[in-house]
């Protein structure tokens, strides 16, 4: 049994169902032909002993049984060899003994029982089959008083040899017509039903194109797609559900890619940046021992020179972790209500101390600012924006800072009015470890991680931050959300 049923599931789904369409068939067929056959048999027995009636009437009358073809059987022509029998039976006054006469074949014997019955009277004649030479004989008896006045029983009998041919025939035509159109609809329906799936077997095969293609090598071709048309609006929606989900799939491998691309990237400019410092610090470490030695008067120089370095190195990684945090969304902020405004006077006031040589202003529109956020990471945006320009331009460039707002935004605009960042440069300003002047800036210890981070720091405030550029005006502008009914 299981292992019919495993062959069964292992059928393709078309001659499942043509099969199953086959069994549903058959079941039909044969209900079809046992209720035309029961009918056909019902109404050719019902002829018979009609037939039967008036066979008998004209023998009682006649002592004679003219039969007309047409008049016998379902097709009209009683069998030579099968002819109506008639008979008749006469009780011996003063006896109980019955006297018959008829044809030697018929067995007088057997009919005792209906020539008693039809003693008994009834409005039907009693009917009785026996076999006569090996036919099957239907006869009915009945008493009557002929001419003379004698008492007589009438018993005829007809074959039924005819009503069984003809039932014979039509199981026949029946069992051949049910057998070929049951082929028929086997082998039609398969064809049918195997065209009709052939879009559900196109998608199966592109699956399978799909589960065999490696996802992790490093280039990925997932350009094929479940092609063909029709099939139904279940299959339609069925296939354009497929071909969405692999475009997700292509989507979401070549985001993958690339960020796994640009960590790569991260990770080998990372290394490259620590190592610069970390080079210094042992040439320093190497002078140091020297000068120990020698020149003791370096000592402190060469000290100060590897603090320097390991200074800018743990900012490098600050820096570093403060974007490998923010990248993971592990959510390094602290956010709290905070005013903008005091802020930005607090940023301004260590920029006027620490660059005393850029004349800078502060514009506040608002009185203040309140807003949701990290005061210390905001407090870090304006100090890398501001630590930018003045680092990179000249002394005696002016820097402003300004404060306003927009419909549903706090925006900050840090401006400097030095040579600018040129077109093709303002769109790669924000990519990690990049520099525009990778020697100039180098030496003035930027990291090239200033404007990452701030980009990182605005985005995960929910804020955004943009560039417009040209010499003598750069601006970066960064918006902030304000909480809902500020402005
Ligand atoms: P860095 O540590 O080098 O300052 P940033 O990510 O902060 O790194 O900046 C990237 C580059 O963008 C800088 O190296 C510099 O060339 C350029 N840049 C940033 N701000 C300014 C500015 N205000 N004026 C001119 N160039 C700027």
């Amino acid at each position: 049994m299981t292992r019919l049923t495993a062959a069964w599931r292992r059928l393709r789904l078309g001659t499942q169902l043509s099969l199953a369409l086959g069994a549903l068939a058959l079941v039909v067929f044969g209900l079809v032909g046992a209720v035309t056959v029961s009918l056909l048999h019902q109404y050719l027995s019902a002829r018979l002993s009609e037939q039967l009636g008036t066979v008998l009437t004209q023998y009682k009358t006649t002592g004679q049984i003219s039969v007309s073809p047409g008049k016998i059987g379902h097709g009209g022509d009683q069998p030579e060899h099968d002819p109506p029998i008639g008979m008749q039976f006469e009780l011996r006054p003063g006896s109980n003994n019955l006297v018959a006469t008829g044809p030697s074949q018929v067995d007088l014997h057997a009919l005792l029982p209906l020539v008693q019955r039809s003693l008994l009277g009834g409005p039907v004649h009693p009917e009785q089959e026996i076999t006569v030479n090996g036919s099957t004989y239907r006869f009915t008896a009945a008493p009557f008083t002929n001419q003379l006045g004698q008492r007589k029983i009438a018993v005829v009998g007809l074959s039924e040899s005819d009503t069984e041919a003809t039932i014979r025939r039509l199981i026949m035509v029946d069992l051949v017509t049910f057998a070929v159109a049951l082929i028929v609809l086997v082998v039609a329906g398969q064809q049918v039903l195997r065209r009709g799936l052939r879009p559900l077997a196109d998608m199966a095969s592109t699956a399978n194109t799909i589960a065999s293609t490696d996802l992790t090598a490093k280039s990925v071709d997932l350009s094929v797609r479940a092609k063909g048309e029709g099939g139904g609006v279940e299959v339609e929606e069925l296939r354009s559900a497929f071909n969405v989900m692999v475009d997700h799939i292509d989507t979401s491998l070549v985001a993958r890619s690339a960020a796994e691309q640009r960590l790569r990237q991260f990770v080998a400019d990372a290394s490259h940046e620590l190592r610069t410092p970390l080079t210094s610090i042992r040439g320093y470490a190497d002078l140091f021992a020297y000068a120990a030695a020698n020149e003791p008067a370096e000592r402190e120089r060469h000290l100060a020179r590897m603090r320097e370095e390991a200074g800018r190195m743990s900012l490098l990684l600050d820096d570093l972790l403060l974007l490998a945090r923010l990248d993971a969304a592990e959510a390094p902020l602290r956010p709290e209500p905070v005013d903008l405004v005091e802020i930005a006077v607090a940023a301004a006031d260590g920029f006027q101390a620490a660059r005393p040589d850029h004349p800078f202003t502060l514009e506040v529109e608002p009185a203040t600012l309140p807003m949701v956020g990290d005061p210390m990471r905001l407090r870090q945006v304006l100090d890398n924006l501001l630590t930018n320009a003045a680092v990179h331009t000249d002394p005696g460039t002016p820097v402003a800072l300004r404060l306003r707002t927009e419909p549903g935004w706090a925006v900050v605009d840090v401006a400097d009015a030095g040579v600018g960042i040129s077109p093709e440069n303002q769109a790669k300003v924000f990519d990690r470890f990049f520099r525009v002047d990778d020697s100039r800036t180098r030496g003035s210890g930027g990291t090239g991680l200033g404007l990452s981070v701030v980009h990182s720091l605005v985005t995960a405030h929910g804020g955004a931050v943009s560039l417009r550029s040209q010499p003598g005006t750069t601006v970066f502008t960064v918006r902030f959300p304000l909480s809902a009914g500020q402005v």
